[in-house]
């Protein structure tokens, strides 16, 4: 019998290919721009881009470091404006041409055949759990899933999870790399205190400190050789899964 195990995805970069840049397209920090001018004003869509764009925090991280002095009722409505507009902006972009016959918003290389392969592990093995845990925004990833005629994973854990849960603690504590979002992840699929992680992400900071930090396994999906990593995730999730059936 297998123990429970979860696999954990970030979105951004590693699941969906939406850093890409293109003639046309509005990238996510040109999103992230548009909307903080729209909801704060053009100084701070300049202090945004000042200070490094998005850098994979989290919307809320994002408008404190931007307002830090806002009331947590201001900084959520600042907050939810400006990511109902980037979301829309962003939700027409999904399959748009990019120069290199790829799609905005397409899988990321390897990502849908292992995807495809998990899932085919899971009717077999019903405590395989699969999340994804972003800072992203759950209508926008469950549109690429089902743009793109992939299973939903089990539970997202995103920026609205996490927005709607009204945690009191600072912003800094409910994002990756800190250990919340996966304690969410692990209530949401219903695995045990003792299930096994697998994590995957693309960024070698963030993504790997919050594994540790959960007491994850890690790989890191390595730019211009994305379909090997995944290749070697989907390795180690059919190794621990075939180690624990014989
Ligand atoms: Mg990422």
């Amino acid at each position: 019998m297998l123990r429970d195990f979860l696999i954990g995805s970030d979105y951004d970069g590693t699941t969906g290919n939406t850093f890409a840049k293109g003639p046309g397209i509005i990238t996510v920090k040109e999103a992230y721009r548009l909307a903080i001018e729209r909801v704060l004003g053009e100084d701070y869509a300049e202090k945004f881009v000042k200070g490094g764009g998005h850098r994979n925090r989290s919307p809320l991280e994002i408008m404190k470091d931007l307002v830090p002095d806002a009331k947590p009722d201001d900084l959520r409505r600042y907050e939810r404006e400006s990511t109902n507009y980037r979301i829309k902006l962003l939700r027409t972009q999904i399959g748009k041409k990019l120069p290199n016959g790829k799609e905005w918003g397409g899988p990321i290389d390897g990502f849908a055949e292992t995807w495809t392969a998990v899932n085919e592990l899971k009717r077999s093995h019903s405590n395989l759990k699969t999340a994804i845990i972003s800072a992203g925004h759950t209508a926008f990833i469950a549109q690429f899933f089902e743009h793109y005629g992939l299973q939903l994973p089990d539970a997202m854990v995103t920026a609205d999870v996490l927005s709607e849960a009204c945690l009191s603690i600072p912003p800094e504590e409910q994002a990756k790399p800190a250990v919340m979002p996966m304690r969410l992840a692990r209530v949401l699929t219903g695995v045990s205190d003792d299930a096994k992680i697998l994590y995957i992400g693309d960024d070698p900071t963030k993504d790997r400190l919050f594994a540790e930090n959960s007491g994850a396994e890690f790989v890191l999906v390595k730019p211009g050789r994305e379909a090997e990593s995944w290749q070697e995730f989907l390795m180690k999730v059919e190794n621990a899964v075939n180690a624990c059936t014989l």
